[in-house]
């Protein structure tokens, strides 16, 4: 075996540090505190043995009753769906107006602009089917007279009952990027300060290089956009760090035994990543059905080279010497891997569907009249008029709930959530002590496509259902 030099095995011990699995009873207090900051206290979190972690019932819920909202650790919206809806970067609510969500696609469209778009989006847009329109009966777009977009866009075309839709007016980000919106400057500053000073693409950036911050979010685009999640988590820990480190003055810091003064405060700076990450990514990766399995050493490999080129891009954009473990191969992996096993599909409803429901429901003439203006729209935008915001985000608490067959709850937006957290709902009455349970995938398909889709988050279920039906 070769030497290691001492640089290397200082580097190596910080990483194993940084990966040391936590104790049970500290994820719990961990997560227990979350659950604190977010007003829920029907539920807490607990080990269970062999099961690892996951959600019980402290008091009783009846069916219906909101068990948990969860905030969104780190997110992103697909970045084919940002032409069709404008939402803040950070909370991911609609911002504009109505005539603004319609004209920008409109006028986007028209001008043939697209966003690179990746595999995974194309697979996970299938998966989530449950906005958008059927593709039955497929119409036809029409599309508008010239100059018509725009005009919606800038607000000199007003639609009936419009205002009846209001959303929070979009504020462009402080990097000047051009590219992250917001609904407030509260999520501008949240959203600057948490990780996009570090991953903004505009003038302002905090990056290294904006050369190379482009070339990597072009990377992710295309090929997975798992790795803006994950970039966004390096951000924030490197961006979590810097805060540590100015709240200390010098001295008071612990210096650690293995090396870095600073170890201690990259640890908890890593905190909210390190309570949830198990496996590296090219490990835990469910195989394509199109890969045979002889050929499995070969895929992962390719998966391995697959971060460690993203990481490469990262590292020239944002690299930080103190952060330094943060760009190692092995701490990117789990990274990734930890959204890999745990991601969620992040989905909020249009207004722009609403509103065009809203036209439909109208009493005559008010319904005929109001649609003599709004059908060339309608015509325009074709059968995906009612596109939701599509993305995946990491949602520590939502994330430790357990998957059932037959689940006592379920995730579901309620008329009022309209922003990205996470909303689980009691599907039926849940007792005090009860485990809460979702359903990860479509619960009334049959046992065997549920078994291959479950393979993706690296489990076979053994609910009792499961065991029943497994022939
Ligand atoms: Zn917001
Ligand atoms: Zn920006
Ligand atoms: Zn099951």
């Amino acid at each position: 075996m070769e030497s290691e030099c001492p640089i290397d095995a200082e580097l190596h011990n910080e990483i194993s540090a940084l990966l040391k699995p936590h104790p049970p009873s500290q994820v719990e207090d961990y997560l227990n505190h979350l659950i604190k900051t977010r007003q829920c206290h029907g539920i807490t979190v607990k080990h269970n043995g062999d099961l690892g972690k996951g959600v019980y019932a402290v008091s009783d819920f009846e069916g219906d009753q909101l068990v948990l909202k969860d905030q969104i650790l780190v997110g992103h919206q697909h970045s084919s769906n940002k032409i069709e809806c404008l939402v803040c970067s950070f909370c991911f609510r609609f911002v504009g107006s109505v005539e603004q969500q319609i004209g920008r696609r409109l006028y986007l469209e028209e001008h043939g602009v697209s966003v690179n778009c990746c595999q995974a989006d194309d697979e996970e847009e299938e998966e989530l089917g449950q906005c958008g329109s059927s593709s039955s009966d497929y119409k036809e777009k029409v599309p508008l007279p010239k100059g018509l977009a725009e005009a919606l866009m800038n607000g000199e075309v007003k639609l009936p009952y419009s205002d009846k839709f209001s959303m929070p007016q979009a504020v462009p980000c402080p990097g000047g990027c051009g590219e992250a919106f917001y609904c407030s400057k509260l999520c501008a500053e949240s959203d600057w300060n948490s990780s996009h000073s570090l991953l903004c693409t505009g003038e302002r950036s905090e990056s290294r290089s904006r050369e190379a911050l482009v070339k990597f979010i072009q990377h992710a685009n295309e090929t997975n956009d798992i790795f803006i999640l994950a970039a966004k988590a390096v951000a924030s820990t490197i961006l979590n760090y810097r805060k540590l480190k100015l709240t200390l003055s010098e001295g008071d810091y612990e210096p650690n035994l293995s090396g870095s003064p600073y170890l201690s405060l990259l640890l908890e700076a890593w905190k909210p990543i390190s309570m949830g990450h198990k496996r590296r990514w090219w490990d835990c990766v469910a195989l394509p059905i199109d890969v045979e399995s002889s050929d499995e050493a070969a895929f992962r490999i390719q998966i391995r080279e697959l971060a460690f080129t993203s990481l490469q891009l990262l590292k020239a954009a944002i690299f930080d010497e103190e952060c330094k473990p943060m760009f190692s191969l092995e701490i990117y992996g789990h990274i990734i891997g930890m959204f890999e096993l745990n991601n969620l599909d992040l989905v909020v409803a249009s207004p722009v569907e609403d509103y065009f429901l809203y036209i439909d429901d109208l009493p005559d003439p008010k319904k005929n009249e109001a649609e003599e203006i709004t059908w060339p729209f309608l015509d325009a935008l074709g059968d995906d008029y009612s596109v939701c915001c599509q993305g995946t985000a990491f949602y520590p608490l939502q994330s430790c709930i357990n998957h059932s067959c037959t689940p006592n709850a379920k995730a579901f937006k309620r008329e009022e959530d309209r922003d990205g957290q996470a909303t689980i709902i009691a599907a039926k009455e849940i007792y005090k002590g009860e485990e809460v349970t979702i359903s990860y995938v479509d619960e009334d398909i049959p046992f065997k496509e549920r078994r291959a889709l479950l393979a993706d988050y690296g489990f076979r279920c053994r609910c009792p259902r499961c065991v029943e039906e497994d022939p």
